[in-house]
């Protein structure tokens, strides 16, 4: 079965949108909870588009101490914006998604287009996610990463010819910080409109 990994971002809803477009074969959504200060509008965000689709949506929680640190993504409050970086973030939500789904064959992951910045979200380190997981479990894996190389414009754009420009635009959460309707000045506000300008 095919899982996308759902943060209630406008990245991965995009790739969830883009996913059911391509194909009908079944699709569920997993949303991890692993302390974010931007949980709960995430979370109601992830919510409302796998809602929106019908689709299951499944909520793994972790402990926050394992993929935050004292990134301000968790409520730290070192000053540095890089600190939103998370070394090994995304290595280890697709490794706890597997395990929370472990039938999955596919996982669709919407990050990916600013490589510099999360070296586990380009094609590369799909290609060996997919080999590692496919041997720990003991079935093949797909990753797919349809947003890879695509600019904020770009996938605003995928949205709206997907036909739920109104549902990126209004439904999805993207704010690092966890105030309601976005600070505006983190680096995911930032880029994120640049795909509604
Ligand atoms: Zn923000």
């Amino acid at each position: 079965m095919r899982t996308v990994m759902l943060s209630g971002g406008l990245d991965s809803s995009v790739c969830l949108w883009w996913a059911l477009n391509e194909s009908d074969d079944p699709i569920r959504a997993v949303f991890v909870n692993y302390g974010q200060r931007s949980l709960n509008f995430e979370r109601a965000a992830a919510r409302f588009v796998a809602d929106g689709e019908g689709i299951e949506l499944i909520e793994v929680t972790t402990d926050a101490a394992l993929i935050g640190g004292a990134s301000r993504l968790i409520g730290g409050r070192a000053p540095d914006d890089s600190t939103f970086f998370v070394p090994g973030r995304n290595l280890a939500l697709m490794a706890l998604t597997l395990m929370a789904v472990p039938d999955t064959t596919e996982i669709l992951f919407g990050g990916g287009h600013q490589a510099a910045l999360f070296p586990d979200s380009t094609i590369p380190f799909g290609h060996t996610f997919e080999n590692a997981a496919s041997q720990a479990f003991g079935h093949r894996v797909r990753v797919t990463m349809p947003l890879v190389g695509m600019s904020k414009k770009q996938i605003g754009n995928l949205a709206r010819r997907l036909n739920r420009g109104v549902q990126a635009e209004q439904f999805t959460y993207t704010c690092f910080t966890g105030v309601m309707n976005g600070c505006g000045e983190c680096p995911a506000c930032i880029t994120r409109r640049e795909a509604f300008a």
